[in-house]
């Protein structure tokens, strides 16, 4: 396994790759690695010759009040689990690097981020979709992995690509959960034991509301309902409850054949964010 820290030789290998007719498979990445990012890098294997996956903590992605600087990092466990999961490439750009002097370029959908997330983390989706096309021109690659768990972040990138008319397929890869069903994120280290057994409020909210709307229960209010007050009685904090369309994030009054349901709760002071698929 390679470790590549500039964008010219990032994209001198993946030239080289390409020319060989290799398809090249990238899973981005901010580090501090566990098993829902280690199951996207074996859908990159599956289905590529040459797996690249980048670690960057992106300062542009995080408002001024946000965790950039807390932000958990080990790059000797992440390369020590990305060597044992047959990663080829694992490509750590600098920061003065992808973000020179006088950079001004900004990358911005006009609609999928006034939903949900993007509603409470002004700013927060254009500085994904900028680091995001600026990670596909370093490694040039021909599929890229983005994760269920970060469902409207998936949506954007989708959206980008489409608009942009990049040349590469972006794949979803289901998300992955500890036994008790919380969503493995690397903001889970925040939590201290109690907020760990309290985190599982989260998931139990989003089955709840799976479960009556497969029960016949078509109303939203009462789901959301629902799903606050699991929240609630678990002793975190509500940033928003929500049944959406699957396409378009707009939230509906009453469930449809598709719909999705998003929450994102304080457990403490770490903000944890999951969504589920309504029905069947
Ligand atoms: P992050 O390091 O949090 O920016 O996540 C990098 C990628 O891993 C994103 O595409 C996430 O959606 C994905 N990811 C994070 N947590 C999970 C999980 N529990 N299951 C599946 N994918 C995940």
């Amino acid at each position: 396994m390679k470790v590549i820290r500039t964008v010219s030789e990032m994209q001198a290998l993946s030239r080289s790759w390409a020319r060989q007719g290799t398809v090249i498979g990238l899973v981005p990445t901010m580090g501090f690695l566990h098993e829902g990012h280690l199951s996207l890098v074996d859908t990159a294997r599956e289905r590529c010759g040459a797996v690249v996956v980048s670690i960057f903590v992106n300062p542009m992605q995080f408002g001024p009040k946000e965790d950039f600087n807390a932000y958990p990092r080990n790059e000797k466990q992440d390369l020590e689990l990305l060597e044992a999961r047959g990663t080829d490439v694992v490509f750590i750009p600098q920061l003065d690097e992808m973000y020179p002097k006088g950079f001004e370029t900004r990358v911005e959908l006009t609609r999928l981020p006034n939903h949900l997330c993007g509603l409470r983390r002004e700013g927060h989706f254009r500085g994904v979709t900028t680091v995001v096309l600026k990670l596909f021109a370093a490694v040039l690659p021909n599929i890229a992995v983005f994760g269920e768990k970060d469902y409207q972040q998936l949506l954007v990138i989708q959206r980008m690509v489409r608009d942009l008319n990049l040349p590469i397929e972006v794949v979803a890869a289901p998300t992955v959960r500890e036994p008790d069903g919380l969503a493995m994120s690397s903001r889970n280290s925040y939590l201290s034991p109690e907020e760990r057994t309290m985190a599982s409020c989260v998931f139990q909210a989003l089955q709840r509301a799976r479960q009556m709307a497969n029960g016949g229960v078509v109303d939203t209010i009462m789901l959301r309902r629902a799903m606050t007050e699991i929240i609630e009685q678990a002793g975190a904090q509500v940033d928003y409850v929500a049944v959406v369309d699957p396409d378009t994030l707009e939230e509906l009054l009453l469930v449809k054949e598709r719909a999705h349901a998003a929450v994102a709760a304080f457990v403490g002071r770490t903000r944890l964010i999951d969504n589920i698929r309504l029905k069947g």
